[in-house]
């Protein structure tokens, strides 16, 4: 060939190469990678449960911001079949929307018009109903996870499964726990250079021993597990690390398991090649009867680093000394670089139940500053120089009985914090509350064990109290870097969702009452205000396609206060109206140009009791009914004196109950035929407490009848 003709042809090639389109980019055939869920500027997609390895949920996008969010509509919904409990956040790859719900399943969204592709149930009523009667309240979880081409998600009973994205079809399904144990799941699980860490939760429901544990991403094969306290030094330590911990403690504290389990707060940090994790409270709460004698308690309530490839040891902090309060350190757990006196500090940046805000150097995990975020007296200060807590004379309410803030809800709790790295501010839904913890009574022996689904606390009591706040909640920003509040929004009610906060100087949350509010960074001023006609607990999350940002959240409200379990009096999610079954859950996405209209909801409707005219109401049975009750942990979904927050129905309302319906109410209880919407069996209840159980509730109806309000 002519070498000019052989130019020109090359030159055509190169010509053809670049007018053709390129192949289109399959959305789960992409291979995600670290290096993708690093990367702080990708806008299309949102590819972790806080956005990036980084966990900030700041967003630089910007077309959203201070001047026109006033604009900002509805751009697509979704009615969802979920009955209750909408906390996670959702991921978007490729212009995909995935969410986790209740019962665990997993539904796949096109994320520019809300129509839906897939959905993917891991069938966890067949699960519990088979499993340990243990397994009730924790019917949903806080999110999803990518790498490669797969979704990972952790369900209640203890399974991580992988799926694959674009199919929604089942890969592998690994059991992290047995199903015979007191333990559950509600957390993400965390997916990172080629391995799935997944943690579990159930301290209060029977002695458990705490640990972390990691899989590979394509097999779901074990990798390393992580102990979070020790167990009986009889059996050998798994590791030095194990050893150092038994150190801290006294007494037979592995008959009561010890506790610490990890439900949520993980953090993978590529530049130290560790994965950072908040560690729960001690099984039983009270540490005079789970250590005798004292100690720290090692690791319960702390942070933890391991070795990301090994899950070795590397340091930790603890937040609470000889843990008694609750005081779970399984909150976020931010990456963020800053300069402090000058010096340059690759920090981590934690706001756990305790109160106070830690700034800790992840190099090597010093404290650099811990202060006081909301209203707290169990601890003075932190001190630096020893690096401990000084834990206040009354804490450990030795004398029987103390009033103790914040509450075992915690001051902030899995409500996701964001951090805006051009603002330097660090968003926290905050929650003012104290408990009154009562020790008196508490069974002391070694002998204490919790059984079957029964709370197992080692308290006679804990009743949520007012902190000397003047509100119940409210949203702050906190500047790390001078270690101080700089603004603060005060809200009426506490549980207000999780932030995400953007480069046009926004922060969006959602609230228990349905609003969701987009705040001026800088400021806290409102700027937008939106009803979704029914509470809020989740997150929003942002993303851009086709040249327009969307700003996307689930509505439902959900989590352990929207139960009532604690008998919240004023400040129960019974007050708000958002009525089980009622209410309609979504998916709501918005824009600047957004134009679909959304349906009204019902309005808000407290649950009327009925009055049943033909049931004679015997007192004992009653008394012995509201002990059946409680021991069986009907409280925890059906509400303290039963009066059901929103997580499933009021049974002073319910026809189940009614004098010629005990058969029905049979088939629920003990023969299981509300297993899909989470409601366990309980096979063996007697026909007495099943008896006691109906006494008990008609009791609580009439008597919520007669005063019109319930209680
Ligand atoms: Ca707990």
């Amino acid at each position: 060939m002519h070498p000019s003709r052989n130019r020109l042809l090359a030159k055509l090639l190169v010509a053809a190469a670049l007018i053709a389109p390129a192949p289109m980019l399959q959305a789960s055939d992409r291979n995600i990678t670290d290096k993708e869920i690093s990367d702080e500027s990708n806008t299309s997609d949102w590819l972790a449960y806080g956005r990036t390895h980084s966990e900030q949920r700041f967003s630089p996008l910007s077309d959203i911001n201070t001047d026109n969010v006033g604009k900002l509509k509805p751009e697509w919904f979704v009615d969802l079949p979920d009955k209750s409990d909408m906390v996670g956040t959702p991921l978007v790859v490729d212009g995909i929307m995935y969410y986790i719900g209740a019962m665990n399943i997993v539904r796949a969204f096109d994320a520019r018009t809300g129509k839906e592709l897939w959905e993917y149930d891991p069938e966890v009523a067949e699960k519990i109903e088979t499993g340990y009667q243990r397994k009730v309240f924790w019917k949903h979880n806080r999110g999803l996870s990518t790498y490669g081409d797969k979704l990972f998600l952790a369900t209640w009973d203890g399974r991580l499964i992988g799926i694959n994205r674009k199919t929604g079809k089942e890969v592998w399904s690994a059991r992290t726990f047995e199903q015979s144990e007191p333990l559950n799941i509600t957390g993400h699980p965390k997916a990172f250079d080629g391995k799935v860490f997944v943690g579990n939760g159930g301290t209060e429901l029977g002695p458990t021993r705490g640990y972390v544990t990691a899989y590979d991403a394509e097999t779901g094969k074990q990798l390393w597990r992580f102990y979070i306290v020790p167990g009986n030094p009889a059996d050998g330590f798994e590791d030095e690390a194990q050893e150092m911990a038994a150190k801290t403690w006294n007494g037979k504290w592995w008959e009561h398991g010890g506790g610490g389990n990890a439900w949520h707060g993980w953090t993978y940090d590529k530049e130290f090649k560790q994965l950072i994790f908040g560690t729960g409270n001690g099984s039983p709460w009270n540490r005079k009867v789970r250590s005798p004698g004292g100690g720290d308690n090692l690791f319960l309530s702390s942070v933890v680093a391991l070795d990301a490839d090994t899950g070795k040891y590397k340091w930790h902090v603890q937040t609470a000394p000889g843990e008694t309060w609750d005081y779970t350190s399984c909150m976020d757990i931010i990456l963020a670089d800053l300069k402090i006196d000058g010096k340059d500090v690759k920090a981590a940046l934690h706001a756990p139940k305790n109160g106070f805000f830690y700034v800790i150097d992840r190099s090597n995990g010093k404290v650099i500053s811990a202060e006081k975020f909301a209203d707290v007296n169990w601890s003075t200060k932190f001190d630096l120089k020893t690096q401990r807590h000084i834990v206040s004379e009354n804490a450990w309410y030795n004398d029987g009985e103390e009033n103790i803030y914040p509450s075992a809800f915690g001051a902030h709790t899995w409500h996701a914090m964001s951090y805006n790295p051009k603002l330097g501010l660090v968003f926290i839904p905050t929650n003012h509350l104290g408990n009154t913890f009562k020790d008196e009574g508490a069974k002391t022996d070694t002998s204490f064990r919790a059984e079957k689904h029964k709370l197992g606390i080692a308290l006679s009591g804990w009743l949520l109290t007012k902190d000397p706040h003047e509100t119940r909640g409210s949203l702050q920003a906190w500047d790390p870097v001078k270690n101080k509040r700089v603004w603060q929004v005060n809200q009426k009610n506490p549980w207000g969702a999780g932030t995400l906060t953007t480069a046009g100087n926004l922060v969006f949350q959602g609230l228990p009452d349905g609003k969701l509010k987009a705040y001026d960074a800088r400021n806290g001023k409102i700027l937008w205000e939106y009803d979704a006609g029914l509470g809020i607990s989740a997150p929003p999350i942002t993303y851009k396609l086709d040249g327009k940002q969307m700003v996307s959240l689930l509505i439902g409200p959900g989590g352990a206060l929207a139960s009532n379990f604690g008998g919240s009096g004023e400040l129960g999610f019974e007050n708000f109206g958002w009525q089980y079954g009622l209410h309609q859950r979504r998916i709501i996405t918005f824009s600047l140009d957004g134009k679909v209209v959304v349906p009204a909801q019902p309005k808000p409707q407290i649950v009327q009791p009925i009055f049943d005219k033909k049931f004679e109401i015997d007192k004992e049975k009653a008394a012995s009914g509201g002990t059946t009750y409680a021991v069986n942990l009907c409280v925890a979904c059906h509400g303290a004196n039963a009066i059901a927050g929103v997580k499933a129905p009021d049974l002073r309302a319910s026809k189940a109950l009614l004098k010629g319906n005990e058969k029905l109410f049979e088939q629920v209880v003990r023969g299981g035929a509300l297993l899909s919407n989470g409601m366990p069996k309980f096979p063996e209840l007697t026909d007495e407490e099943l008896e006691g159980l109906r006494h008990y509730i008609r009791q609580q109806a009439h008597e919520g009848s007669s005063t019109g309000a319930g209680h």
